[in-house]
């Protein structure tokens, strides 16, 4: 399994890599067309597809290549965003419609799970601990939201790992499992009950056909389809939701402990952003994962120190062995704290769509399958409304929504860079990059171990803010909207479209 970026995941070893497109029959008209092969697309597919519905699946590279295969795969029924905040910005029933979302999603993987044997999926208790007086608080006020909504928790005397806490929570039946085998169990049970999978099948522009049948072309070719949903992490193209989801950039490592004393439980902290760390067994061998060290896309010069903070602070509490793994990934944070899924705002009715997860994709994704196929078998869902991505919540979503306007305005190209001249490129190691501006010209240019300079355009195919270079996993990502491209400009991450505009590669 390939994924975006450059380091590897503890799910990418332990998956077959190849599903074949059976049956593909180009002059079909598919029911529902299903972009992106990440859980959301994976798990709504092969819910629509066993409730009677011919789709198909296009996936631009290979399946869990986005975010599922760079996440850290814990099932949680507190989020993010905690349960009072929900409360205050839509209500208590939609705050407890959430909560029961989060175990209906739990129990739908645990039965899947269950039905296809799939290895790794444990039930174990989360711990959340605080270690000043400010997180008490906070810990008190989410402890009781949380009860409030059924999200049962209660004060523990003990903490099962060595870290320095002041007060600690228990919740019971919280959940994690190994998103690359549960994707791949998925996608077989989604082919043998007739469903078209097609890898390296980049969608890109969906037009009408005719009144009822829409038209994606694709690199594979045209797929028609009544039914579109974007199950791209975020949409393609220039919509309202860029507007209202704000891309961030999470580090994870998997490790092992010379004790052998691996903690039976999920553990976060209060602090901000927060660190999350929990156990995986997979194929014989036991690590700790330990996840933080989260910013905004784009806005951290080196993310190699992400990495290196991260394994400094783990180090402090935890008898490290070796790092066997180390990855980055990245999510999308909605404005007002809950998800958008449903029709897509601006277009027609038959257009769906499924983002603005935060750190609770593998929950939400699994709940947006849910919802699709209410909405689209039996044309209700108790969480349509409140999921509605044509919502309007200007005061729960007000300061982020102009806090992530602001950061658009300030990269977009052009309004950023100091000038530099062409002779500073000699300087740059193999490995690094740079952008600088040239005779007028801006220019992103990587210098590769072999030494070529591959010159790109920095200015994002999307809306033209300007990306970023990401050292850790050597990619181009754009702090607007999320939109990513390796080394050379090819597109990984959409919003964006099309390739970053390539300049000459010249041997240095
Ligand atoms: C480090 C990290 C840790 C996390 N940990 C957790 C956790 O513990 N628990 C939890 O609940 N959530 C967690 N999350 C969030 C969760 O992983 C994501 O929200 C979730 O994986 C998103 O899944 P998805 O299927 O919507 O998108 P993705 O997995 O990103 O899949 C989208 C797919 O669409 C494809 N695609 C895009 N454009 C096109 C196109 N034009 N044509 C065809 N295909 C296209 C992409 O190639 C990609 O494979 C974490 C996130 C991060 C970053």
């Amino acid at each position: 399994m390939n994924r975006d970026g450059n380091c590897k995941s503890l799910w990418q070893s332990h998956a077959p890599d190849y599903f074949a497109a059976n049956g593909w029959d180009q002059g079909q008209i598919y029911d529902v067309l299903i972009v992106g092969g990440g859980i959301t697309g994976m798990t709504t597919a092969l819910l629509l597809q066993q409730a009677g519905m011919k789709c198909i699946i296009a996936e631009a590279q290979n399946i869990g290549f986005g975010t599922t295969g760079g996440t850290t795969a814990h099932l949680n029924t507190f989020m993010d965003t905690p349960y009072h905040n929900i409360a205050a910005n839509f209500g208590k029933e939609p705050a407890q419609l959430v909560a029961r979302g989060a175990k209906e999603a739990i129990a739908f993987i645990k039965e899947q799970v269950t039905k296809n044997k799939v290895q790794g999926f444990s039930e174990r208790p989360g711990y959340i601990f605080s270690a000043n007086d400010k997180e008490d608080e906070a810990l008190e006020k989410l402890m009781a939201a949380a009860n409030e909504v059924g999200a049962l928790m209660q004060y523990t005397d003990a903490l099962p790992v060595a870290l320095p806490h002041t007060k600690v929570i228990v919740t019971e039946s919280q959940a994690q499992f190994h998103p690359g085998k549960y994707l791949y169990a998925l996608a077989e049970n989604y082919e043998q009950a007739g469903g078209i999978l097609l890898q390296h099948c980049r969608v890109g522009s969906v037009t009408y056909e005719n009144e009822s049948t829409f038209k994606a072309e694709a690199n594979l070719g045209s797929i028609l389809a009544t039914k579109v949903i974007y199950a791209t992490h975020i949409p393609p193209g220039v919509n309202l939701l860029h507007f209202r989801c704000a891309p961030y950039r999470s580090y994870a490592i998997a490790c092992t402990l010379k004790s052998g004393n691996y903690p039976d439980a999920m553990i976060y902290d209060m602090q901000d952003p927060y660190h999350y760390y929990r156990t995986q067994e997979t194929d014989g061998k036991t690590y700790f994962i330990a996840g933080g060290e989260d910013h905004k896309t784009g806005q951290e010069e080196n993310t190699d120190a992400c990495f290196r903070r991260l394994e400094a602070y783990v180090r402090t509490y935890f008898d490290v062995d070796e790092i066997a793994y180390q990855w980055s990934s990245q999510y999308f944070e909605p404005a007002d704290g809950l998800p958008y899924i449903g029709r897509l705002p601006g277009s027609d009715d038959n257009i769906y769509v499924a983002t603005g997860y935060g750190g609770n994709g593998m929950i939400y994704g699994t709940l947006s399958a849910i919802i699709l196929t209410d909405i689209i078998t039996k044309g209700k869902s108790v969480y349509k409304e409140l999921f509605d991505p044509n919502r309007v919540k200007p005061i729960a979503g007000f300061s982020n929504f102009v806090k992530e306007g602001a950061d658009v305005v300030k990269h977009l190209a052009g309004s950023i860079f100091s000038a530099e001249k062409l002779p500073s490129l000699l300087d740059l190691a193999p490995g690094e990059a740079r952008i600088v501006t040239y005779e007028g010209h801006q220019l992103a240019i990587y210098k590769d171990e072999h030494h070529r300079l591959h010159m790109i355009s920095p200015a994002c195919t999307h809306i033209k803010c300007s990306v970023a270079w990401n050292s850790a996993e050597k990619t181009w990502d754009c702090p607007c909207h999320g939109s990513r491209f390796s080394y050379d400009g090819e597109m990984w991450t959409g919003p964006a479209s099309r390739n970053l505009d390539r300049f000459n590669d010249d041997p240095v």
